[in-house]
This record gives structure tokens, C-alpha cells and sequence, in this order.
């Protein structure tokens, strides 16, 4: 029997055929969808690879076209795709005069969207995604996992970012192994899903203080999970996406490779950069540290990231161990 799942699975995949015929087939998602891609440089194969499409401005294109196909109102409102408001018995597209990014499950199932506006607007959220449904559960989501899970196991190496566009061009600079998180912070759930293919994650978050704090919760996080961090953040201003399309793909390749850091010495970077001399400042800067040190899981890798601390700061290690010990006690 068909269950209420198996239909929301079968109604995304109708949905995302239709956003990418109309991405190529149709006159306005030419000229307006496919010139976006076009402005922000993606060639051809990278937007079918991704399977990128438009969703009209009409306010029910979407809604009418499964309406038609025989899909019912209940499941298309429990789909996240449509809405029924009272007085609106033709219904109102979820997404509208958005350009569209199919969220895939490891498998490669469709399990919702991501769509962003065409311009950039204050009064307008640029990304707006399905809601939590019974097939998409954000937090167990990664974005670009299913085009990234081989590249990631055959170079035992995860690249995390934060946003669509950022997967998607690394991939057009032939950078495959990437995946994103999209916007929430990173969870338990996601980091299982990098741990099946590999345990060497290096985070490449935006420049910018939003994506400084996202980077420092995702460490810690990752650290819980036994991963292998490095962290590299790029030129404030740039993302993965703007800088992939600046550089060449060796020079993004040699640039991640020479420019990560170990999480202490990111850590360290960030915290005292602008505290100049106060030792106070100093001591809660290494507290911090010391703080992400109690969050690795084996005892032997614990001991050797507290004796860089110990070098790069020039304290003792028994002191460090006193404070470990504290930090252990509150994280726990
Ligand atoms: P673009 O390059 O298209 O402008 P971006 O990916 O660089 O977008 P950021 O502002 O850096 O955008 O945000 C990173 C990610 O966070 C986005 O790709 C998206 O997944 C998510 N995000 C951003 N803004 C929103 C929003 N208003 N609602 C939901 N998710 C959002
Ligand atoms: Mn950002
Ligand atoms: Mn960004
Ligand atoms: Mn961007």
C-alpha cells in the first residue's frame, strides 16, 4: 500500500521536475531563473547536476499544476509546497518567483527545498525552505551530501560549509567534496552523516562575525563526535562561492590546504586579535581553548592538544590540566 510518506516523496519529485522544466522550457523562468544562474557564472552541467529550477510568480502555478495531476489539497499542504488559506480555495505556491535548490537525502531522494529570492531586499528573507515535514527533518539534512558522498570517501576528507551557492560552485571548480549545513548549526544527526564516509572535516565558514560564532559551535561539536578539525576562515567579504569564482581551482585547492588551521591555533587566532596586551582578556581567551580541549572524546589526543596550548601560551601543563578538569566538569 502507498503510504502518506511514499506520496510526499512522489509529490517532491513531480515538484522538483516541474521547477526545473520551467527553469529551462518556459519563457519566464529563462529570463528570469536561468539568467540568475547565468549572473552568478554556473554553467549548464552544474545546474542539471544540481537539478536547479524556478518557481513562477503566478501565486498557485505550482499548486494548479498538481491540483491537475490529481494530488489532493491535504497532501500538498502537508507537503510544505502549498498553502490553502480560507478564502483561497485555489491555493497559494509555498515558493514564488524564487530560484530553487532540490535538497537531496544521502540516497538522492528529493526531500524538500531551498529557494531564494532574485534580489537582494531587507523587507524579504533572501532563503526561504520547506518546513518540517514527515519526509525532511532539517537537523538529519545535509546539503549537497548525495553529489558529494564520493569524493568525500575517496579523499577521506569533508569540506563544511555554510550555503547552497558555496557547494555548488566548489563543485564547478571540480572541489566535490563538500557539503553545507545551510543555515542551521551544525547537529549531532549531520555530523554522523560525514562520519560514515570520513572522520577529517575542515570547515570553511564565511568571514564574517555570523559565520566566526557558527564556526566556533560547530567545532565544538565535531570535537564531540571524535572528528579531525582544521578551520579556515576566509578574507572577511568572501564566501566559499566568491572566492571559488575569483581563483583558479589549484590555487582554492593549495589556498585550503596551506590556510587551515588546527582548531587551537583558529581559536587562538580569532580570540586574541583584538585584546592587545590585557592579560585578563588573555586568560578567558585560553579558557575557551582550554574549553574545546575538554570536548575530545580520547584521552591521549586531549593530552596532546593541551600541550600546544601549553607551548603556544607558555603556561604549565599542570595548571591546564586543573582547568581541563574544571571545564570537563561544567560541560558535562
Ligand atoms: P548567496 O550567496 O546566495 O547570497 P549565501 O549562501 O552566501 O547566499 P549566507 O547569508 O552566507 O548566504 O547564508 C548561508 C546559508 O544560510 C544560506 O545558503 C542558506 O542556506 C541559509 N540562510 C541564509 N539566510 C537565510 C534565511 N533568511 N532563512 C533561512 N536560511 C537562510
Ligand atoms: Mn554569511
Ligand atoms: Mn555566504
Ligand atoms: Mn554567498
Amino acid at each position: 500500500a502507498q503510504t502518506e510518506k511514499d506520496l510526499l516523496y512522489k509529490i517532491h519529485e513531480v515538484a522538483n521536475t516541474y521547477f526545473q522544466e520551467i527553469l529551462w522550457d518556459d519563457q519566464e523562468g529563462r529570463s528570469i531563473g536561468l539568467s540568475y544562474f547565468k549572473e552568478r557564472e554556473l554553467r549548464d552541467d552544474i545546474i542539471k547536476k544540481f537539478q536547479l529550477g524556478y518557481s513562477p510568480e503566478k501565486k498557485n502555478a505550482f499548486t494548479a499544476y498538481a491540483l491537475e495531476k490529481g494530488y489532493n489539497k491535504e497532501i500538498l499542504e502537508k507537503s510544505g509546497l502549498s498553502i490553502f488559506p480560507e478564502n483561497t480555495p485555489a491555493g497559494v505556491d509555498r515558493f514564488r518567483e524564487r530560484v530553487i535548490f532540490p535538497i537531496h537525502s544521502f540516497s538522492g531522494r528529493v526531500l524538500g527545498f531551498g529557494a531564494r529570492i532574485l534580489k537582494n531586499n531587507v523587507k524579504t528573507a533572501k532563503y526561504l525552505n520547506s518546513p518540517e515535514t514527515e519526509i525532511y527533518h532539517k537537523s538529519n539534512v545535509l546539503y549537497g551530501l548525495n553529489q558529494s558522498k564520493q569524493a568525500i570517501s575517496r579523499k577521506n576528507a569533508c569540506l563544511l560549509v555554510e550555503g547552497y551557492m558555496d557547494v555548488i560552485s566548489l563543485h564547478m571548480s571540480g572541489i566535490e567534496n563538500v557539503v553545507a549545513s545551510s543555515g542551521t548549526s551544525l547537529t549531532t544527526e549531520q555530523i554522523k552523516l560525514i562520519k560514515r564516509l570520513t572522520e577529517n572535516v575542515t570547515i570553511l565558514f564565511d568571514g564574517d562575525n555570523a559565520g566566526i560564532k557558527a564556526s566556533f559551535r560547530s567545532i565544538d561539536m565535531l570535537l564531540t563526535e571524535g572528528m579531525n578539525i582544521r578551520v579556515l576562515l576566509f578574507p572577511d567579504g568572501d564566501d566559499p562561492d566568491s572566492f571559488a569564482r575569483k581563483h583558479p581551482q589549484e590555487y582554492v585547492e593549495k589556498y585550503i590546504e596551506n590556510e587551515a588551521m588546527d582548531f587551537i591555533d583558529f581559536k587562538a587566532e580569532i580570540l586574541l586579535r583584538d585584546i592587545g596586551n590585557d592579560p585578563i582578556k588573555k586568560a578567558e581567551a585560553i579558557r575557551d581553548i582550554v574549553k574545546s580541549v575538554s570536548f575530545v572524546q580520547n584521552a591521549l589526543k586531549r593530552e596532546v592538544y593541551l600541550k600546544e596550548v601549553s607551548n603556544k601560551f607558555g603556561l604549565s601543563e599542570q595548571s591546564l590540566f586543573n582547568e581541563l578538569d574544571v571545564q570537563k566538569q561544567i560541560t558535562q
